[in-house]
């Protein structure tokens, strides 16, 4: 057997395709023109790829891109302000402050002051327990982009058996929180998990999140599974995720790879948030 590849790179073209319509729609209606501020503290090099990555794609779906980069040295003290200035600024619809920040320094309360309606990462307490709780709000990007890369491949969700591998605030937990309000019954595997291989193999679809290259192997895998990749690992080798791709591949029924599977999903989220936030802030 050979398994589907979800194509992510496609997936999220589309979406961000459907975006620029539908922003171009808000503006001829409202004549707002919806703004992301992304936030980057320091010159972290994978970072500034990131954000210049989510910037570039803002710009492209009609956004207004609304950039601002703190010095490394930055304090906690100044970051809050420049979150606060955003917070009151009309212009901006959505915020992201670009993770980690530099020397370790704790991101929770930072993003915490984030308007839960400018909160397009989807990261604050808020947020978070709008999720919880089932109401509307915005949704981590990540996790919104692996449900949508499920709905593109038209796996069933409904009654589906899902092992979730990674239990983080960014990804696994939110994610779980998505799956089960699309009915799905929800196992979360984390670094405690005895035997996660006798775990995954009862599911139909097995979502890694570990961040540990190459964890899920063919082992792990019940034939014709769904298998999405969270991880993003860079090697000598080039990019690799938490999944061995090729031997996988063989087993599962579905695969998205690793680049061009759930990466470029997160950005498509993320301008979708941004468009939604426009819209509760603008009616
Ligand atoms: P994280 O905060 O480090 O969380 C990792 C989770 O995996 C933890 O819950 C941990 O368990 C669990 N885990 C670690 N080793 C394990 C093992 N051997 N077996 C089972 N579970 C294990 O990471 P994250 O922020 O969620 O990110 C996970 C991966 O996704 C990373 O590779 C990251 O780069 C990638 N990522 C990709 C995107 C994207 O856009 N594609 C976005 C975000 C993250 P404990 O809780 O017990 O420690």
């Amino acid at each position: 057997m050979s398994a589907i590849i979800i194509d992510g790179k496609q997936v999220a073209a589309g979406i961000r395709e459907q975006l620029k319509h539908e922003v171009a729609g808000f503006v001829a209606e409202t004549g707002i023109q919806p703004g992301l501020a992304t936030v980057l503290v320091g010159g972290d090099p994978a970072s500034e790829v990131y954000v210049a990555n989510k910037r570039r794609s803002a710009t492209a779906a009609g956004l207004a891109d609304l950039h601002v980069h703190l010095d490394g040295a930055a304090s906690s003290d100044e970051i809050a302000q420049t979150i606060r200035e955003l917070g009151e600024n009309p212009a901006v619809s959505g915020i992201l402050l670009q993770l980690p920040l530099p020397g370790g320094m704790d991101s929770g309360p930072l993003i915490d002051l984030i308007e839960p309606f400018k909160d397009v990462d989807g990261l604050t307490t808020t947020s978070a327990g709008l999720l919880a709780r089932g109401k509307p709000g915005l949704r981590p990007c990540t996790p919104s982009g692996v449900v949508a890369l499920l709905d593109s491949a038209e796996v069933p969700l409904e009654g589906a058996e899902v092992t979730i591998i990674g239990r983080s605030e960014l990804v696994g937990a939110p994610l779980a929180q998505l799956l089960i309000q699309r009915n799905a019954t929800v196992t979360v595997a984390h670094s405690r998990t005895r035997d996660l291989a006798s775990v995954t193999r009862r599911s139909d679809i097995v979502i890694a999140a570990a961040g540990v290259p190459r964890l899920i192997g063919e082992a792990h895998v019940r034939p014709g599974a769904a298998v999405i990749d969270v991880g993003i690992h860079r090697t000598p080798q080039g990019l690799v995720g938490d999944v061995d791709f090729e031997s996988v591949s063989r087993v599962a029924g579905w695969i998205t790879p690793v680049p061009g599977g759930v990466g470029p999903m997160t950005i498509a989220m993320l301008l979708r948030n941004t468009l939604l936030a426009a819209r509760l802030q603008h009616g």
